[in-house]
Protein backbone atom coordinates (compact mmCIF):
# COMPACT_ATOMS: atom_id res chain seq x y z
CA UNK A 1 0.00 0.00 0.00
CA UNK A 2 0.75 3.68 -0.77
CA UNK A 3 1.93 5.62 2.35
CA UNK A 4 -0.93 8.09 3.50
CA UNK A 5 -3.22 6.72 1.21
CA UNK A 6 -6.48 8.30 1.94
CA UNK A 7 -5.45 11.48 0.69
CA UNK A 8 -5.31 12.51 -2.60
CA UNK A 9 -1.99 12.13 -4.52
CA UNK A 10 -2.08 15.02 -6.35
CA UNK A 11 -4.18 17.03 -3.34
CA UNK A 12 -2.54 15.55 -0.18
CA UNK A 13 -4.89 18.18 1.59
CA UNK A 14 -7.92 16.79 0.29
CA UNK A 15 -9.03 12.85 1.26
CA UNK A 16 -9.22 10.60 -1.21
CA UNK A 17 -12.61 9.11 -3.03
CA UNK A 18 -11.01 6.22 -5.59
CA UNK A 19 -8.14 4.94 -6.70
CA UNK A 20 -7.00 5.33 -10.05
CA UNK A 21 -6.99 2.01 -12.20
CA UNK A 22 -3.48 2.28 -14.22
CA UNK A 23 -1.84 4.08 -11.88
CA UNK A 24 -3.10 2.31 -8.53
CA UNK A 25 -3.14 6.04 -6.78
CA UNK A 26 -5.81 7.62 -4.78
CA UNK A 27 -7.52 10.26 -6.16
CA UNK A 28 -9.79 13.19 -4.88
CA UNK A 29 -13.48 13.97 -6.51
CA UNK A 30 -11.70 17.24 -8.70
CA UNK A 31 -9.17 14.19 -9.93
CA UNK A 32 -11.32 11.44 -10.76
CA UNK A 33 -12.53 10.86 -14.29
CA UNK A 34 -15.32 8.17 -15.13
CA UNK A 35 -14.17 7.42 -18.55
CA UNK A 36 -15.85 4.75 -19.83
CA UNK A 37 -17.31 3.77 -16.78
CA UNK A 38 -13.87 3.12 -15.12
CA UNK A 39 -12.19 5.69 -12.28
CA UNK A 40 -8.99 7.24 -13.38
CA UNK A 41 -6.55 10.31 -12.75
CA UNK A 42 -6.85 12.78 -15.03
CA UNK A 43 -2.98 12.45 -15.50
CA UNK A 44 -3.77 8.92 -16.93
CA UNK A 45 -6.89 9.95 -18.88
CA UNK A 46 -4.98 12.28 -20.93
CA UNK A 47 -2.42 9.73 -21.35
CA UNK A 48 -5.06 7.26 -22.38
CA UNK A 49 -6.97 10.04 -24.61
CA UNK A 50 -3.35 10.47 -26.82
CA UNK A 51 -3.62 7.04 -26.99
CA UNK A 52 -7.06 6.49 -28.26
CA UNK A 53 -6.63 9.82 -30.81
CA UNK A 54 -3.21 7.75 -32.45
CA UNK A 55 -5.95 4.91 -32.81
CA UNK A 56 -8.27 6.93 -34.70
CA UNK A 57 -5.46 8.44 -37.05
CA UNK A 58 -4.47 5.12 -37.41
CA UNK A 59 -7.84 4.13 -38.59
CA UNK A 60 -7.21 3.88 -42.27
CA UNK A 61 -6.79 0.11 -42.04
CA UNK A 62 -10.29 -0.42 -40.93
CA UNK A 63 -11.76 -0.20 -44.38
CA UNK A 64 -9.02 -2.21 -45.84
CA UNK A 65 -9.41 -4.64 -43.36
CA UNK A 66 -13.23 -4.88 -43.90
CA UNK A 67 -12.65 -5.78 -47.27
CA UNK A 68 -10.24 -8.36 -46.29
CA UNK A 69 -12.78 -10.20 -44.55
CA UNK A 70 -15.28 -9.93 -47.07
CA UNK A 71 -12.90 -11.34 -49.48
CA UNK A 72 -11.60 -14.51 -46.86
CA UNK A 73 -15.54 -14.88 -46.13
CA UNK A 74 -16.47 -15.27 -50.38
CA UNK A 75 -13.64 -17.18 -50.21
CA UNK A 76 -14.38 -20.11 -47.63
CA UNK A 77 -18.13 -19.91 -48.69
CA UNK A 78 -16.80 -20.63 -52.14
CA UNK A 79 -14.69 -23.41 -51.47
CA UNK A 80 -17.64 -25.31 -49.48
CA UNK A 81 -19.70 -24.67 -52.56
CA UNK A 82 -17.25 -26.17 -54.56
CA UNK A 83 -17.02 -29.30 -52.24
CA UNK A 84 -20.59 -29.73 -51.57
CA UNK A 85 -21.08 -29.46 -55.31
CA UNK A 86 -18.38 -32.20 -55.55
CA UNK A 87 -20.08 -34.45 -53.16
CA UNK A 88 -23.30 -34.10 -54.07
CA UNK A 89 -23.04 -35.52 -57.46
ZN1 LIG B 1 -3.72 7.34 -12.79
ZN1 LIG C 1 -6.97 15.55 -6.13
Amino acid sequence: MIAGSGRCFYHPDRSGIGICVECKRVICTECTTQFEGINRCATCLAARLAEAKKLIERNDWSAGSLFLALVSVTAIFGFVWGVAALFGR
